[in-house]
């Protein structure tokens, strides 16, 4: 499985940062999120799915 989000979309909930904090990262400037490598390791995937379920924005894709 492959993720990554869209910065013009992520309003810097960080919803995602709780689902998966092993995934998704918080910028400091202006916390919105970011991710630590597009390619999710199979045990973080349902997390990932998870997160992808909270963003109240959609700003998270995943493929695969
Ligand atoms: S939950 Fe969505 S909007 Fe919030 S920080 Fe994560 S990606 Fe951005």
């Amino acid at each position: 499985m492959r993720v990554r989000v869209d910065p013009d979309v992520c309003q810097g909930h960080t919803l995602c940062a709780l689902a998966a904090p092993e995934v998704f990262l918080l910028r400091e400037e202006d916390g919105h999120s970011y991710v630590v490598g597009e390619e999710v390791p199979p045990s973080m995937e349902e997390a990932v799915r998870k997160a992808v379920a909270t963003c109240p924005e959609g700003a998270i894709s995943i493929e695969g």
